[in-house]
Protein backbone atom coordinates (compact mmCIF):
# COMPACT_ATOMS: atom_id res chain seq x y z
CA UNK A 1 0.00 0.00 0.00
CA UNK A 2 1.34 3.70 -0.84
CA UNK A 3 1.01 6.35 1.81
CA UNK A 4 0.50 9.77 0.97
CA UNK A 5 3.02 12.09 2.48
CA UNK A 6 1.97 13.84 5.33
CA UNK A 7 4.75 16.30 5.17
CA UNK A 8 5.95 19.24 2.83
CA UNK A 9 9.40 18.74 1.33
CA UNK A 10 11.32 21.19 2.64
CA UNK A 11 10.03 20.68 6.15
CA UNK A 12 11.16 17.00 5.88
CA UNK A 13 14.37 18.75 4.52
CA UNK A 14 14.75 20.76 7.79
CA UNK A 15 14.08 17.49 9.90
CA UNK A 16 16.97 15.69 8.14
CA UNK A 17 19.18 18.73 8.36
CA UNK A 18 18.76 18.79 11.94
CA UNK A 19 19.84 15.21 12.91
CA UNK A 20 23.18 16.05 10.65
CA UNK A 21 23.21 19.22 13.10
CA UNK A 22 22.86 17.51 15.99
CA UNK A 23 25.04 14.72 15.67
CA UNK A 24 27.97 16.88 14.41
CA UNK A 25 27.05 18.68 17.87
CA UNK A 26 27.81 15.06 19.63
CA UNK A 27 30.80 14.75 21.62
CA UNK A 28 31.72 11.06 19.94
CA UNK A 29 35.37 11.04 18.74
CA UNK A 30 35.52 10.53 15.12
CA UNK A 31 36.97 12.73 12.76
CA UNK A 32 36.20 12.81 8.96
CA UNK A 33 39.35 13.18 7.25
CA UNK A 34 37.94 12.90 3.59
CA UNK A 35 39.94 9.74 3.09
CA UNK A 36 36.78 8.24 0.68
CA UNK A 37 37.89 4.79 1.81
CA UNK A 38 34.12 4.24 2.55
CA UNK A 39 33.23 5.59 -0.71
CA UNK A 40 34.82 2.70 -2.45
CA UNK A 41 31.57 0.09 -2.29
CA UNK A 42 33.39 -2.63 -4.34
CA UNK A 43 35.76 -2.77 -1.95
CA UNK A 44 33.95 -2.09 1.30
CA UNK A 45 31.35 -4.73 0.50
CA UNK A 46 28.95 -1.94 2.26
CA UNK A 47 26.38 0.65 0.45
CA UNK A 48 24.70 3.09 2.86
CA UNK A 49 21.17 2.60 2.77
CA UNK A 50 19.35 5.63 2.73
CA UNK A 51 15.60 6.94 4.15
CA UNK A 52 13.28 8.77 1.81
CA UNK A 53 14.50 12.27 3.51
CA UNK A 54 18.19 11.47 3.63
CA UNK A 55 17.42 10.40 -0.23
CA UNK A 56 15.50 14.05 -0.47
CA UNK A 57 18.10 16.04 0.54
CA UNK A 58 21.24 14.12 -1.34
CA UNK A 59 19.24 14.27 -4.81
CA UNK A 60 18.61 18.46 -3.92
CA UNK A 61 22.78 18.58 -3.67
CA UNK A 62 22.71 16.90 -6.69
CA UNK A 63 20.37 19.24 -8.81
CA UNK A 64 22.34 22.39 -6.80
CA UNK A 65 25.81 21.01 -7.93
CA UNK A 66 24.37 21.46 -11.47
CA UNK A 67 23.70 17.22 -12.40
CA UNK A 68 20.03 16.08 -12.82
CA UNK A 69 20.82 12.32 -12.92
CA UNK A 70 23.92 9.96 -10.76
CA UNK A 71 26.95 10.02 -12.67
CA UNK A 72 27.72 6.44 -13.90
CA UNK A 73 31.00 4.69 -12.24
CA UNK A 74 32.45 1.38 -13.48
CA UNK A 75 34.60 0.40 -10.43
CA UNK A 76 31.84 -0.27 -8.30
CA UNK A 77 32.64 3.09 -5.98
CA UNK A 78 30.04 5.54 -5.25
CA UNK A 79 28.60 7.93 -7.71
CA UNK A 80 28.71 10.67 -6.07
CA UNK A 81 32.50 10.19 -5.70
CA UNK A 82 33.67 12.52 -8.36
CA UNK A 83 36.49 11.01 -10.30
CA UNK A 84 38.31 14.57 -11.09
CA UNK A 85 38.80 15.22 -7.19
CA UNK A 86 37.76 12.21 -5.45
CA UNK A 87 35.92 14.14 -2.88
CA UNK A 88 31.88 13.57 -2.55
CA UNK A 89 30.18 15.73 -4.66
CA UNK A 90 27.11 16.18 -2.10
CA UNK A 91 29.82 16.60 1.01
CA UNK A 92 27.67 18.51 3.28
CA UNK A 93 24.27 16.70 2.21
CA UNK A 94 26.40 13.26 3.07
CA UNK A 95 23.62 10.51 3.94
CA UNK A 96 23.70 9.63 7.61
CA UNK A 97 25.23 6.08 7.05
CA UNK A 98 27.99 8.16 5.63
CA UNK A 99 28.32 10.09 8.71
CA UNK A 100 28.03 6.95 11.08
CA UNK A 101 28.61 3.38 9.64
CA UNK A 102 31.27 2.86 7.41
CA UNK A 103 35.05 4.43 8.28
CA UNK A 104 37.40 2.87 9.87
CA UNK A 105 39.69 5.75 9.50
CA UNK A 106 37.22 8.12 11.21
CA UNK A 107 36.91 5.49 14.52
CA UNK A 108 35.23 2.99 13.06
CA UNK A 109 31.14 2.86 13.02
CA UNK A 110 29.54 4.45 15.74
CA UNK A 111 27.10 2.22 17.67
CA UNK A 112 23.60 2.05 17.22
CA UNK A 113 23.43 2.91 20.97
CA UNK A 114 25.11 6.16 20.41
CA UNK A 115 22.66 7.63 17.53
CA UNK A 116 19.74 5.47 17.86
CA UNK A 117 17.42 8.35 18.84
CA UNK A 118 18.39 9.79 15.45
CA UNK A 119 17.75 7.07 13.26
CA UNK A 120 14.18 7.36 14.83
CA UNK A 121 13.91 10.93 13.75
CA UNK A 122 15.15 10.31 10.48
CA UNK A 123 12.21 6.98 10.50
CA UNK A 124 9.69 9.18 11.44
CA UNK A 125 11.06 11.70 8.25
CA UNK A 126 10.59 8.56 5.88
CA UNK A 127 7.56 7.72 7.28
CA UNK A 128 6.26 11.10 6.83
CA UNK A 129 7.30 11.10 3.45
CA UNK A 130 5.26 7.77 2.81
CA UNK A 131 8.09 5.96 2.46
CA UNK A 132 8.90 2.42 3.69
CA UNK A 133 11.87 0.17 3.81
CA UNK A 134 15.50 1.61 4.14
CA UNK A 135 16.96 1.77 0.13
CA UNK A 136 20.39 1.64 -1.69
CA UNK A 137 21.83 4.96 -2.34
CA UNK A 138 21.76 4.52 -5.85
CA UNK A 139 17.90 3.48 -6.18
CA UNK A 140 17.06 5.69 -2.97
CA UNK A 141 18.36 8.87 -4.36
CA UNK A 142 17.72 8.36 -7.84
CA UNK A 143 14.03 8.42 -7.21
CA UNK A 144 14.04 11.51 -5.44
CA UNK A 145 16.13 13.28 -8.30
CA UNK A 146 12.66 15.57 -9.37
CA UNK A 147 10.46 15.77 -6.23
S1 LIG B 1 27.52 9.95 -0.65
FE1 LIG B 1 29.54 10.92 -0.57
S2 LIG B 1 30.41 10.33 1.43
FE2 LIG B 1 28.70 8.92 0.98
S3 LIG B 1 29.63 7.12 -0.01
FE3 LIG B 1 28.97 8.55 -1.64
S4 LIG B 1 30.77 9.82 -2.11
FE4 LIG B 1 31.14 8.82 -0.11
Amino acid sequence: MVRRPTIKPNDAIAAVRAVYDELESRPIERSCTLKTECCQFKLTGAIPYLTAGEALVAARALHASGRNKLPKRADGACPLLDPATSRCMIYESRPFGCRTHFCQGAGGPYTRREVVDLIHRLEDVNYKLGGDQARKLPGAITDMLFK
